[in-house]
């Protein structure tokens, strides 16, 4: 039988890590009694070690799960003894000092001001010395709260108790001899729950502080009779603690001596329970038979609660299993994926023409900075519409301006912007990845990502702009320009100039709709001139009273509000507007003239189409470049950085953490994981039944 115990021990941890409600559990021995009472001296009796915290300001406090596992000797040889904290991961410990200082900790890590919580500590013991048992120690019931403890202390520790105390577990009242047992708090607790003590184990201690006759008494129960009956015991050594005795034995020997100097009240022929030994032997008794009758019910519970989560496995997820690694693997996996089809996106046409889009804005900025705002562009226009005006021939004013404008486009940091231009497409698409699903549910990892695939980036990010502006260097000296590339370059600028007519019209017409009709604008606009005209007028003005050194008056303008003032600034737009379409029109037609279509020797006359074809020769180029030093590169190196940051990185216990940051999973993986328990616990109960209802052999005939 003592099998069992052991067996429905281990069935019961089990059971507890499945869940805590009461419908799956096995009884354990719940230790209570009052500050003092000398509960602490019990239990490190029944071990035979010091192992408990020590202390005046209650230490004990949170429940101490204590089970422990009878290891007998196997060939001879006595098995180390050891404690361990499943929950801590602190490996076998030897020292029971030790022990006593983790616990000590785990108990003082409890702020004061709570100064009780409800989480239990699990620890183990492995000892030859110790029987099969599960005891649960809980604090101290306190009379009058100290001072510096919380005024609910007293209330808080009943509930904590009373929580406990509840079926299937058998109570282990801890009363001292020397104070009346009406005034015991654990008696009074368990009566409440247990009013014939059918599971209450009376344990007075401190027998040697009352006459023997008196312990006796108290003994017999008479008073408050329980089922289970009461078991003294003088747990406290009476002699000197020798060096080489254990703790254990100098106690032993003390209440040996105790109870064997007062053979004749507490005799064998008193039928009375005094000891430590006898405590343990019917503490033993009593877990097995509760144990015992507990076998049937606890099996049907488990049986329900197997069927439902079987059910539930099939219902929700087709009986379909996963593991977190399957799950990390499957995620890494999809993300390398989802990262392949993004990078389509920064195949090097797509790039090239990017980096043309790039460009051509900075060819319309060195368009306006100098051509368009020059006072001499129109004479631009007749010199391409004159047939019998050579290039050659044309002034070197417009033949500087090219070259000038030229090196403002090749000198104007290509490298760096067009690196950064395709970077930071990289890091968008990064960043979108790491802000979708799944990686919403798991932050760090999303952070991780970004981090490392913008520190890839910052790494290639300089190499690279330094190659792409070291390779479009011999462009900033001379650009030859095939008759080709000439006409593609002229019908290109053509097309974009186009698009920006397109573009002044549409904002025109929206200033236009704004203000009311292209009447309403005209006269603004004329309205505006005529302001400008003033306002040079004024400055003449000005600068000839300087002059003559007369103040000048200040005029009052009451025409000013004529219009509202976000209108003025509306004509102002249009106007800017208009100049430019008719400079754009003009251009294009200049573009589209014969004149400019004679091929590459026009340049200086169709200063567009010349810097449109070294615009595209800077494209291509940096596109070649971004592509072999950065994206080749990113592409490469990203998964590869995926498996050694985000999985390798991993440890078995962040695999789990990773996967259960995921709800969907985290479901999944829990109920999994509670109908494998179940099943194992069933099986194991299986067993036992089996074990228990092994028929008698019949007798061999003969
Ligand atoms: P707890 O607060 O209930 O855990 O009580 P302790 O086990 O710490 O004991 C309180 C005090 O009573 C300590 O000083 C013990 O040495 C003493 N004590 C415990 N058991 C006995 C006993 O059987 N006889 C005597 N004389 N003292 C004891």
């Amino acid at each position: 039988l003592m099998h069992l115990t052991r067996k429905l021990i281990e069935i019961r941890s089990m059971l507890l890590s499945i869940d805590q409600s009461d419908a799956l559990k096995l009884p354990s021995i719940v230790v209570i009694g009052s500050q003092s009472s000398g509960k602490s001296s019990v239990l490190e009796a029944i071990v035979g070690h010091e192992f408990l915290p020590k202390g005046n300001n209650m230490v004990t406090r949170r429940p101490i799960e204590l089970t422990l596992i009878h290891t007998p000797a196997t060939n001879g040889e006595t098995p180390v003894e050891y404690g361990e904290f499943p929950g801590l991961g602190l490996g076998k410990i030897t020292n029971f000092a030790d022990i006593q200082r983790t616990l000590t900790d785990l108990n003082l890590a409890v702020p004061a001001s709570d100064a009780v919580s409800t989480e239990p500590i699990d620890l183990r013991i492995h000892s030859p010395n110790v029987p099969d048992l599960t005891l649960i120690d809980l604090p101290g019931y306190v009379q009058i709260s100290s001072l510096d403890q919380p005024e609910t202390l007293k209330e808080k520790i009943a509930a904590l108790c009373d929580k406990y105390i509840r079926e299937p577990n058998i109570i282990l009242a801890v009363c001292a001899a020397d104070v009346d047992l009406a005034n015991s708090p654990a008696l009074r607790a368990s009566r409440k729950v247990d009013p014939l003590g059918l599971r209450t184990i009376g344990v007075i201690t401190k027998m040697d502080l009352v006459p023997p006759e008196q312990g006796a008494g108290i003994l017999a129960g008479n008073r408050y009779p329980l089922h289970l009956g009461y078991v003294g015991v003088v747990a406290k050594s009476s002699g000197k603690k020798g060096k080489k005795d254990s703790m254990a034995l100098v106690a032993q020997r003390g209440e040996n001596d105790y109870f064997g100097s007062h053979r004749d009240v507490f005799g064998a022929s008193t039928s009375l329970m005094v000891g430590t030994d006898t405590l343990r032997k019917r503490l033993m008794e009593v877990l097995e038979s509760s144990m015992a009758s507990s076998l049937h019910g606890i099996t049907n519970a488990v049986q329900l609660e197997l069927e439902e989560a079987t059910y539930q496995f099939k219902v929700q997820y087709n009986d379909r299993r996963i593991t977190a690694e399957s799950y990390v693997a499957e995620t890494m996996d999809a993300l390398k994926l989802r990262f392949k089809e993004f990078t389509q996106q920064f195949r090097r046409p797509v790039i090239r023409a990017k980096l043309k889009g790039m460009l051509d804005d900075k060819v319309m900025d060195v368009l306006e900075q100098l051509y368009w705002l020059d006072k001499r562009a129109p004479e631009l226009g007749t010199i391409a519409a004159d047939p019998k005006l050579k290039p050659e021939d044309v002034e070197p004013y417009w033949r500087h301006k090219l070259e000038a404008a030229s090196s403002l486009l090749t000198k104007s940091g290509v490298g760096r912007d067009s690196t950064l231009l395709v970077a930071d497409g990289l890091r968008a698409l990064i960043d979108s990845i790491a802000a979708g699903e799944p990686f919403t549910f798991h932050p760090r990892a999303s952070e991780r990502l970004i981090q490392f695939s913008h520190m890839i980036l910052r790494d290639r990010i300089g190499v690279t702009s330094d190659q792409v502006e070291n390779c479009i260097k011999p462009f900033k000296y001379e650009v030859e320009v095939e008759p080709r590339e000439w006409e593609q370059g002229r019908e290109r600028a053509i097309e974009l100039f186009e698009k920006e007519v397109g573009m002044c019209e549409t904002k025109l017409q929206d200033i236009r709709k704004k203000v009311g009709g292209s009447r309403r604008l005209g006269g603004l606009i004329g309205y505006v001139k005529t302001l400008e005209e003033k306002e040079k007028e004024k400055k003449m003005k000005r600068l000839e009273n300087l002059e003559s050194d007369e103040s000048a008056e200040p005029e009052p303008t009451p025409e000013s509000y004529r219009y509202p003032p976000a209108q003025i600034i509306d004509a102002r737009h249009a106007m800017l507007y208009s100049d430019r379409l008719s400079i754009l029109k003009l251009r294009l037609a200049a573009l589209k003239s014969k004149r400019c279509r004679a091929g590459p020797q026009s340049d200086v006359l169709c200063p567009e189409a010349f810097l449109n074809v070294v615009a595209d020769k800077l494209a291509y180029t940096s596109a070649m470049f971004i592509n072999i030093e950065l994206l080749e590169q990113f592409f490469y190196q990203f998964p590869r950085e995926i498996d050694s940051r985000l999985l390798y990185d991993l440890d078995r216990s962040e695999i789990v953490q990773f996967a259960r940051e995921n709800p969907v999973v985290r479901r999944h993986l829990d109920l999994q994981e509670r109908k494998d328990k179940l099943e194992e616990v069933m099986k194991q109960l299986n067993s036992l039944s089996t074990l228990r209802a092994d028929p008698q052999p019949a007798p061999r005939r003969q």
